[in-house]
């Protein structure tokens, strides 16, 4: 158990660290307009946020689809994030557009 949410916590860090990457390649990204989406692992802790499973696994089906993912982890090669996590997310988006936030 305690094993389990150190895992988590690790994991949770890892995609705090990509997500202030992936903040960055949005503000870097030439001539867009799209604004960058707010999601943090936090998010994850309140049930609210989740979006429903049909629309987790259509999103994930896309990321698997994907050239842009490491199967393995399931970690988006543009953002870092790990895409097993952030699908259920509502506001989470992709950051090539692939998939859109609710
Ligand atoms: S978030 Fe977008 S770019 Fe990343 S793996 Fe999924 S579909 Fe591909």
């Amino acid at each position: 158990m305690l094993h389990n949410i150190f895992k988590l916590l690790l994991e949770m860090k890892k995609w705090w660290v990509a997500k202030k990457q992936c903040l960055r390649y949005n503000h870097n990204m030439e001539n867009s307009d799209r604004e960058s989406d707010d999601v943090t692992p936090l998010d994850l802790l309140f049930s609210s946020n989740y979006t429903t499973r049909e629309k987790r696994n259509e999103r994930l089906d896309i990321c698997k689809g994907c050239d842009r993912i490491t199967f393995a982890t399931r970690q988006c090669k543009e953002c870092g994030c790990f895409m097993a996590l952030k699908t259920w997310l509502k506001e989470a988006e992709c950051p090539i557009g692939k998939w859109i936030s609710e």
